[in-house]
């Protein structure tokens, strides 16, 4: 079943969402950048295409709390102080976005589960939101992402004068019946002629996915040749300029590494995790040093794992969802299409 609200209703809209559970939309913020932020009366729908960093924070935030321990003499007590997570709603993903956590779910759902992870996860409803312009950095429909479809608990899509809703999960019916029930006007079912205007909306965004310079950028089943690429001589000049930044794996939304520390305050001590990249020098070191020495080790370690491991530990699935962000991030120019034509240009 699909509902219609008139654009120019979309703030009731919000504020009818942020009645039930709270809300974070991507906002403008003052750099002009796309943000996801709480919403609060007033508070607009960026026009942006995509968020300057991805949903993913809102299930692995960049730092996150996991437990404390107090000692006392021989005793230590370990404390779990996670309060229960409130409901809360994500609005305004993108396709690429919403593909990243089946990405991400695959990892922090596999047993052993993680469950700071999971309780985030499980508190959510995700209402995703076609790409009305995607934008010449984007290649999601190189991992078979529909920028026109974005999925999630409800997909939506915006028109010049009618936002569009389409309840996709139990979740999502859940959130459009309570938003009915509080406010029987708030919502219109679509009738057949609302739906056949969907459905042109969707053919126009995928006349323009087809006008861009990546649509026809393939993305080849590489399991067979984990070896053989591994020991590729090209690796090193695809490294040869990278800079170890890490830029590219924090705006990427698939990207989960992350390093545990504690904090020792004196009382307490705080064990938190925070994001890391295997890009860094000092990443997975042990007391025997670091397993990769060259950033050119580094390097191959992040595509191999995207176009190569993952794939071949989850049916095929790659851990990239064509988003963009590394190939507009990225101080030299260096991303994960360059990697792919180059290792393309290799097997031909
Ligand atoms: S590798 Fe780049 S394009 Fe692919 S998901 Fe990550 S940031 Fe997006
Ligand atoms: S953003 Fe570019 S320079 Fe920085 S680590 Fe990634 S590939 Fe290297």
């Amino acid at each position: 079943m699909m509902y219609q609200i008139p654009m120019e209703s979309l703030d009731r809209l919000l504020a009818a969402i942020a009645a039930q559970q709270k809300l974070y939309l991507p906002t403008d913020n003052t750099a002009g950048e796309a943000v996801y932020t709480e919403w609060t009366q007033g508070a607009a729908l960026s026009k942006k295409l995509n968020t300057l960093r991805s949903a993913k924070d809102f299930f692995f935030p960049q730092i996150q709390n996991m437990a404390k321990f107090r000692r006392e003499g021989k005793k230590i007590e370990v404390i779990d102080d996670r309060a229960e997570a409130d409901d809360f709603c994500i609005f305004g993903v993108r396709a690429c976005d919403v593909r990243s956590f089946d990405v991400l779910d695959n990892v922090f759902l596999a047993d052993p589960v993680d469950t700071w992870y999971e309780t985030r996860r499980k508190h959510a409803t995700v209402i995703s939101l076609a790409c009305t312009r995607p934008g010449e950095t984007c290649f999601c429909h190189t991992f078979g992402i529909d920028a026109a479809k974005a999925g999630g608990d409800i997909q939506c899509w915006e028109t010049k004068d009618t936002f569009y809703l389409e309840p996709l999960t139990e979740k999502g019916q859940a959130l459009a019946d309570a938003l009915i029930a509080a406010d029987g006007e708030l919502l219109t079912q679509c009738g057949a002629d609302q739906e056949a205007l969907v459905e042109k909306e969707t053919e126009r965004i995928h006349k323009i996915l087809e006008k861009l310079p990546l649509y026809d950028l393939k993305a080849e089943d590489n399991r067979e040749r984990e070896l053989e690429l591994f020991r590729s001589k090209k690796w090193k000049e695809l490294s040869s300029h990278c800079l170890g930044c890490g830029a590219c794996t924090f705006v990427c939304p698939t990207c989960q590494c992350f390093d545990i520390e504690d904090f020792n305050n004196g009382e307490t001590v705080q064990r938190y995790r925070c994001w890391d990249s295997c890009m860094y020098h000092d990443f997975t070191l042990m007391a025997a040093g670091t397993p990769r020495l060259t950033q050119t080790e580094r390097f191959r370690q992040r595509f191999m794992h995207k176009l190569v491991y993952y794939p071949k530990a989850h049916d095929g699935l790659f851990s990239c969802v064509g988003c963009g962000r590394c190939l507009r991030k990225c101080p030299i120019h260096m991303n994960i299409v360059k990697v792919m034509e180059t290792l393309k240009e290799e097997k031909e």
